[in-house]
């Protein structure tokens, strides 16, 4: 009795030892998108971030991904992640606008800047620095989470020739770009999407925005309104990863690099499938719709465009503080960047255009 006694104790402290070696404490989390868990490539990157952090993790960190349809708080994700009932979220920054309007800054302003000259102005311009302290105001840690690129300036029944053109016009189109279209006298309404396409078809609106083909070919636009206008408003729209700051500080240090990782290689995948998604939905709606024409808006409304935005830019700079830091930094980078992005990209797609390689 006395020996069992004694090898109990043994076994027990040896068991004591052994557990922290084991494994971890199961580890289970929630993030909540502000889409549709169907909606590719937007939900991609939360979906694919959460397996390969089951996968790194031997299944001892296991996040469940929960869509709009299940938490039916799209457009609350700040909050639920803030107050913890979702550990994780994935959004848009630009929807926190009414709480705070520097979060603008964090997915793409009008006339800003391309995807390569933003990634490396929030990696290496300070960006994620600034993006932070603005997450910080809400208890949350914010990670870059996935692009759209640069997207459609959106579909119009009618070609616009003149800024007379834009005067009366109906149109869908959100956020910062609304109230520069606003200034030029452009009738600017929002529409809950799943009317969108009824609206265009019945010209309720003359024209509307969404993101770029490989989001837009499933709405149908293409079908109802011919003109396909470039980009200006969302040169570059970043996503972001949102995690509880109390719930991420409680991990154990290697299971916050393996989440950081997961996260920043979901948000490359992300922007991977989205461009490929606009490659081959262009592909399909020029086939199938020959008449598609694709248009640049006039130069003179173009100047007008870029003029209403600064005039917006810089009433909110004036008003508030942190919106003129991030603006100056902002415009400071891009002026740098700018340089060699011509010099690069932008002689490069010439040089490929005068050999007939486009
Ligand atoms: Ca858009």
């Amino acid at each position: 009795m006395k020996l069992l006694g004694k090898m109990a104790v043994i076994c027990g402290a040896l068991m004591m030892l052994a557990t922290p070696v084991m494994a971890e404490k199961k580890i289970k989390w929630k993030l909540a998108m502000t889409w549709p868990s169907t909606l590719a490539p937007l939900a991609t990157s939360a979906i694919q971030m959460s397996q390969m952090v089951s996968e790194m993790t031997d299944g001892n960190f296991v996040i469940r991904v929960e869509g709009k349809e299940k938490h039916k708080a799209p457009l609350g994700i700040i909050d639920m992640v803030k107050g913890g009932q979702y550990q994780m979220g994935h959004s848009a920054s630009y929807y926190w606008k009414g709480k705070d309007i520097t979060s603008v800054f964090f997915t793409t302003v009008p006339f800003g800047m391309n995807l390569a000259e933003q990634n490396s102005w929030l990696y290496y311009g300070g960006g994620m620095a600034l993006m932070q302290k603005l997450y910080d105001k809400f208890d949350v840690y914010a990670f870059p989470g996935g692009n759209t690129g640069v997207q459609m300036g959106g579909w119009f029944r009618k070609e616009i020739n003149s800024l007379e053109d834009l005067k009366g016009l109906k149109m869908r189109i959100p956020g910062l770009a609304g109230e520069v279209f606003a200034k030029l006298g452009v009738n600017v309404t929002n529409i809950p999407a799943g009317e969108l396409y009824t609206s265009l078809d019945r010209g309720t609106i003359d024209a509307l925005e969404w993101v770029g083909p490989g989001m837009d070919i499933k709405m149908g636009f293409h079908k109802v309104a011919p003109y396909y206008y470039t980009g200006w408003h969302e040169p570059a729209s970043e996503l972001q990863f949102l995690v509880n700051k109390r719930a991420f500080d409680k991990l154990p240090a290697g299971y916050q690099v393996i989440l950081k990782t997961a996260m920043k290689a979901a948000g490359v995948e992300m922007t991977t499938e989205n461009f490929d998604m606009s490659v081959q939905a262009w592909s399909q709606m020029e086939a199938d719709y020959p008449n598609i024409k694709v248009k640049t808006f006039p130069p003179e409304v173009l100047k007008a465009m870029k003029k209403a935005t600064d005039e917006v830019m810089e009433v909110y700079a004036a008003e508030n503080e942190e919106f003129k830091v991030i603006y100056e930094s902002q415009q400071e980078y891009m002026d740098k960047a700018r340089k060699w992005t011509m010099m690069s990209e932008y002689y490069y797609l010439q040089t490929s255009e005068l050999v007939g390689n486009e």
